[in-house]
């Protein structure tokens, strides 16, 4: 029985450009545009880190790692990811499980789904059973919708170590 959970919630999104590489989830996805960002604009992983920080009310990845601090340039959203899991770790909670969306318009991201999924599932330490990954497109509304952008959402529990 789960005597003591938290849950947090996170979102992320960045703008679209052509020549710049595309990485969410971990993955490099092909693609003929990629994220606007100081880091590696992974916009499910920053959802899923302000989501673990929500969860126990650490301010947000802005304040853990600053995108004028260029130590973080180009930096590795995965690296990122770990760090806080370890912060999460070490104050005695565990993630139980996780749930994100991804909204964007293209490419399709069904084929990198099971490889980020596993990613995730090594990186949060949680079975990739409890991990869900689901996309969406905007319905070609909006600047998501004409393919400005991408945006994800992210929900987390974390219980009691
Ligand atoms: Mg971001």
């Amino acid at each position: 029985m789960i005597s003591d959970f938290r849950i947090g919630t996170g979102f992320d999104s960045h703008r679209l450009e052509e020549g710049r590489r595309l990485t969410i989830g971990g993955i490099d996805v092909p693609f003929a545009k990629g994220c606007v960002a100081h880091s590696d604009g992974d916009v499910l992983i920053h959802a899923i880190i302000d989501a673990l920080l929500g969860s126990l009310a650490l301010k947000d990845i802005g304040t853990h790692f600053p995108d004028h601090d260029p130590q973080y340039k180009n930096a590795d959203s995965k690296q990122l990811l770990a760090l806080v899991v370890k912060l999460i770790i070490e104050k005695n909670w565990t993630v139980h499980q996780i749930d994100t969306t991804i909204i964007l318009e293209q490419p399709k991201l069904s084929p990198y789904i099971e490889q980020m999924t596993g990613l995730l599932s090594d990186i949060l330490k949680v079975p990739s059973e409890r991990v869900s990954i689901k996309v969406k497109t905007n319905e070609k509304m909006g600047a998501i919708g004409r393919g400005e952008g991408v945006a994800a959402m992210a929900t987390i529990v974390i219980i009691k170590s």
